[in-house]
């Protein structure tokens, strides 16, 4: 089995540690015999149906949120990201990614960014620095990360929030929700280090990365995880 990887905007989207996310997943991949090709989609590249298995967008500062927003709209990148969302490939957002591919970002300065609109979310920056550790209860068990933002995401009636927050602020600091989720594709404010300290969560993307790519359920084979799941106790038991 093979898989592609589009990491969108890597170049100019890649903040506290989002790569990391994108070496657990492809060493997850490898270590069960799974090729994985990675493949950076950004400005100038173009992104064909069916070409991306999992899709990864990480987090990036307003500068870089204003290009990459009038690049998803003018070169039809976000329609296409939003297609393939629909019919179910994977996909993992960070912080700046995740605002974008909500409805809109209104940053501290300038006009509204328009959003891809694959999540049911706006965010609007606030003058609260939301930064630091984060526990969060959620369907794949506590998750663990770091954020830091100042953009507050509000869920619109009737989305799917990644959680709820044990510790830290998630989405806004004001409801307890964290992140939101939308077929298979999360948006989260948790960074870099969130797959390689949460593991469950990239097997979670590989399966349905691989049952999307070959029609069929697919169980992956478990991994020895000892440090993994020992960097995720602690981390956790240090945060609460
Ligand atoms: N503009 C964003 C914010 O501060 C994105 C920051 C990030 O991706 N870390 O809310």
């Amino acid at each position: 089995m093979n898989l592609t990887i589009g990491y969108l905007y890597g170049d100019l989207m890649n903040i506290y540690g989002d790569t990391g996310n994108i070496i657990a997943l492809q060493k997850r991949a490898e270590w069960r015999g799974i090729e994985v090709k990675l493949k950076i989609k950004s400005l100038k590249s173009k992104i064909k149906k069916g070409e991306i298995d999992l899709f990864f967008f990480g987090g990036g500062q307003d500068q870089a949120q204003g290009i990459v927003a009038s690049d998803l709209e003018s070169s039809g990148k976000g329609k296409i990201i939003k297609e393939e969302v629909e019919r179910e490939v994977p996909l993992l957002a960070i912080c700046g990614g995740y605002q974008l591919l909500g409805k809109y970002y209104k940053p501290a300065k300038g006009p509204k960014l328009p959003g891809v609109g694959l999540f049911p979310a706006y965010t609007v920056a606030s003058d609260t620095r939301m930064i630091g550790n984060i526990v969060v209860d959620s369907q794949f068990g506590n998750l663990i990360g770091f954020e830091n933002h100042s953009g507050k995401t509000y869920l619109k009636d009737g989305a799917r929030p990644l959680g709820t927050v044990i510790t830290g602020f998630g989405n806004n600091e004001e409801d307890k929700t964290e992140g939101c989720i939308y077929k298979n594709a999360i948006g989260s404010y948790m960074h870099g280090s969130l797959l390689p300290k949460n593991p469950e969560l990239a097997d979670w993307l590989l399966k349905k990365a691989l049952e999307i790519k070959y029609g069929k359920e697919v169980t992956l084979e478990p991994l020895d995880d000892p440090l993994e799941t020992q960097a995720h106790i602690t981390a956790i038991q240090r945060f609460l």
